[in-house]
Formats: C-alpha cells, sequence, structure tokens
C-alpha cells in the first residue's frame, strides 16, 4: 500500500514492491502504455487496468486521504510512475483527471463538485479533457477568446479550443473561457459536460497516425451556475494550478530513454551502421542521459516540486528525448522510411522519433522554458511584450 508522507521511506523497498505488484497484477487485454492519454481503444483496458490499481490505493497518490488519496511523497509517486514505465503500462486512465482536474477540484471546487466529481475520476470512471489552448492561445494562454456569458439561468459559451487531448473519449471537460475583457483578471474555470448539446469534437490525426489530440467546439451551450468552479474570475489562479504535474513524469521519460537507446545501437549493429562517428552520437546521448538521471534523483530527493531544477530537466529531458528519436533516421538508414503504424524495430523508432516532437512542446515549449528560466531564475531583463 502508498506509504504517506510522513513514514520514512525505504525508497529501495518500496521500489522493489511496487515492481513485484507490477509485475504479477492481471493485464486486461489490448492494455498497452499509451502515454498520458488514450486513444479511443485504449478507453477501456485503461479504464480497467485504473480500477485495478484504484481499488488497492494505488491512483491518486499525490490526493489527500479525504478523498482516496494516499499523500504520497514526492520520491514515492516518481517511483511509481518509473516502475509503471518499466513494467510497460499506463500509471493511470489519463493525466487530465487525477492529475490536473483532482487537485483543481480540491483546492477550488465546491463540496458538491467534489462529492460529484472527485470518484468518478480516482476510479477512472470519468475520462476528462482540458479545454484550455485555443488556435491564438497556447503559449500565451490567458489570450483565450472562447466567452462564457451570464444568463438568466447560469452561462453560454461560445468559442473553439484546440489540442484537447482525449476529448473524443471525454465525459467531462475543465474549461478556460472568458467572462469579461481583462486579460488575467476575467477569465473563469468551468466544469463541461461533454455530451451538452453545442459540443462539437473533431478528432485529428497525428503525424504518427494516432488520434489523441482533437478540435473542439462550443456554439451556444448552456451551463448551469454549479459548472463554474472557484469565483468568476479566478479562471487564471485555478488554470495555474493545473500546471506542473508532468514534472513528476520526467524519470518514466528517463527510463524509456535508456530503453529506447538499446534498440537504437540494437538496430545499427543489425544493419552493421555502427561506425566510429554514429558511436560517438550515441555514446553522447547516453551521457546526457545518465547526468539527467542523476540530476532527477536529486530533485526528487530534495522534494520541492517547485524548484528550479525541474524546469531546468523539463527543458533538457524533452530535448535529449527529441534529439535520441531523431536518431532512428542514422540508425535505420533506408529502414527510416516505413509505416510508424506497422509492427518491427523501425516502425517502433520511427514511431518514437515521430511522437518525440510533442514533449518540447506539451507543458510549455523549449523556448517558454528558457524565457522563464531566464526571467525567474538568473535575473535576466524581460522579454519585450
Ligand atoms: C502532446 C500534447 C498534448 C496537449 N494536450 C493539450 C490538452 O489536453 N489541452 C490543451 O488545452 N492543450 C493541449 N496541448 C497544447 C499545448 O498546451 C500547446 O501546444 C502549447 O502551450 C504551445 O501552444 P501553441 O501550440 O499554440 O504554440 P504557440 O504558442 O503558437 O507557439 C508557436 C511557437 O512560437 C514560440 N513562442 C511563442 N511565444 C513565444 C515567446 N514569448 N518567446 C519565444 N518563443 C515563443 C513557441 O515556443 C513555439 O515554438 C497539448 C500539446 C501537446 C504537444
Amino acid at each position: 500500500m502508498p506509504a504517506s508522507a510522513d513514514v520514512v521511506e525505504d525508497i529501495d523497498t518500496i521500489r522493489t514492491q511496487i515492481r513485484e505488484f507490477l509485475e504479477s497484477a492481471p493485464k486486461p487485454p489490448g492494455l498497452r502504455n499509451y502515454g498520458p492519454t488514450p486513444t479511443a481503444a485504449d478507453v477501456e483496458p485503461g479504464q480497467k487496468w485504473h480500477r485495478y490499481l484504484a481499488d488497492r490505493g494505488y491512483t491518486c497518490l499525490h490526493w489527500p486521504p479525504e478523498f482516496g488519496g494516499a499523500d504520497a511523497s514526492v520520491a514515492y509517486q516518481a517511483v511509481f510512475a518509473e516502475e509503471c514505465a518499466r513494467a510497460g503500462v499506463p500509471r493511470q486512465l489519463n493525466i487530465t483527471g487525477a492529475d490536473l482536474v483532482g487537485p483543481v477540484l480540491i483546492k477550488f471546487g465546491s463540496p458538491e463538485q467534489k462529492t460529484r466529481y472527485l470518484d468518478g475520476i480516482r476510479l477512472g470512471d470519468d475520462v476528462w479533457t482540458q479545454l484550455f489552448s485555443e488556435p491564438g492561445a497556447g503559449s500565451d494562454l490567458a489570450g483565450v477568446r472562447t466567452r462564457a456569458e451570464r444568463t438568466e439561468s447560469g452561462w453560454r459559451v461560445d468559442g473553439q479550443k484546440v489540442w484537447s487531448s482525449a476529448a473524443a473519449s471525454a465525459d467531462y471537460g475543465l474549461l478556460l473561457a472568458r467572462t469579461g475583457p481583462d486579460k488575467h483578471r476575467d477569465l473563469s474555470m468551468f466544469i463541461v459536460p461533454m455530451s451538452l448539446s453545442g459540443v462539437t469534437v473533431r478528432p485529428l490525426t497525428q503525424m504518427d497516425g494516432e488520434s489523441k489530440f482533437n478540435e473542439v467546439f462550443l456554439d451556444g451551450v448552456e451551463l448551469g451556475d454549479e459548472a463554474l468552479i472557484g469565483e468568476v474570475g479566478q479562471g487564471w489562479a485555478v488554470a495555474m494550478v493545473t500546471l506542473g504535474r508532468e514534472r513528476l513524469t520526467l524519470g518514466t521519460q528517463a527510463v524509456a530513454m535508456f530503453r529506447l537507446h538499446e534498440q537504437m545501437v540494437a538496430a545499427a549493429r543489425s544493419r552493421d551502421l555502427l561506425d566510429p562517428v554514429l558511436s560517438r552520437s550515441l555514446t553522447r546521448l547516453w551521457t546526457r542521459m545518465w547526468l539527467l538521471r542523476f540530476t532527477w534523483q536529486r530533485a526528487i530527493d530534495a522534494g520541492d516540486l517547485a524548484s528550479p531544477a525541474f524546469s531546468v530537466l523539463k527543458l533538457m529531458t524533452s530535448e535529449t528525448d527529441r534529439d535520441l528519436g531523431d536518431m532512428a533516421t542514422e540508425v535505420l538508414g533506408t529502414d527510416a522510411c516505413v509505416d510508424p503504424a506497422g509492427s518491427g524495430d523501425a516502425a517502433d523508432l520511427v514511431h518514437h522519433m515521430l511522437v518525440g516532437r510533442a514533449q518540447t512542446i506539451l507543458g510549455g515549449t523549449s523556448e517558454i522554458q528558457r524565457n522563464i528560466l531566464g526571467e525567474r531564475v538568473l535575473g535576466l531583463p524581460k522579454e519585450p511584450r
């Protein structure tokens, strides 16, 4: 069972326990490690797996115990994420419900909202999607234009969202909408049942052939007052609570990278392409991976998720992952021209190369991470606005 933060943890013992638990757990047919977001086909096995973990206290580890969480330490959560990656299983149904919406509702939700939604997230019954980004508002998130206007009985929402992960399978959306003209002070957060009239979801196909992203159109969607989270105008503060959880999963990326690196070396060797130039590139990447691994471990041991170390790690891990993925073209030679949806080592590596492009965009692009580090950590002059 998950250990609470006030227990002195022997992390190696915990790691062994988690590893044995995950190895012996029965896996539902069709389960694969689909990452933070399931495709439509992943939802059913993902929900069964999530429920198995939930029944044994292994979901929502960071939530307080009164809502069914384990109040687990950063180190504990990180080890669980890493061991899931090693076992090739997702650590939860999707990232949005447990990691983003749960903490938001716990901090800002009404008692009714907590009662109504938290158990569905913890048990994996409900899929949530994050309705923040828009065609004109990504890095500059406060630029959202989707409007929520007061009506006699609640709110009427009009606008468009994009890159909404899992929206096609979602039961509910966490919506950031404009309730007035001030850029930051007039944003509010709402819960949108995705089955409401006026909500249209259009799946987008990514370059790897999968479809996890969606466009979401909101045309005269009627919401009741109970859909508002917190106060009117509190949306920006609520949105800030949702940022940063992916930092905990950086270690999972490291695990995956070491595995991928081994595959790269094997692919190059089997094609007789391991010349000194390629060997040097692979060795350099391997060194970067170890440096990240040790830095991540130090940051986890310090236990402070707000530490700038995590911002540096997000930047460096995503760029190393991307560069490692790009090695696919070098280690495969002409085999790099395969269909990424196919099977075999070439398809696997090409698929990873394509997915790897997302790492430097999601959760704040590399450029934005550099701006933040420059301005807030190094104290350099602010970018002109
Ligand atoms: C895998 C994945 C999953 C996602 N899931 C969701 C989701 O579920 N819900 C959701 O709402 N969104 C989601 N997003 C969207 C994500 O939050 C945005 O893609 C991200 O914030 C960047 O916004 P953008 O795509 O509009 O790019 P833009 O903000 O338009 O940026 C375009 C380019 O300009 C650069 N740039 C922008 N501003 C600056 C600046 N001030 N200084 C220097 N360079 C700058 C950027 O770094 C980037 O290279 C997801 C994205 C990915 C990749």
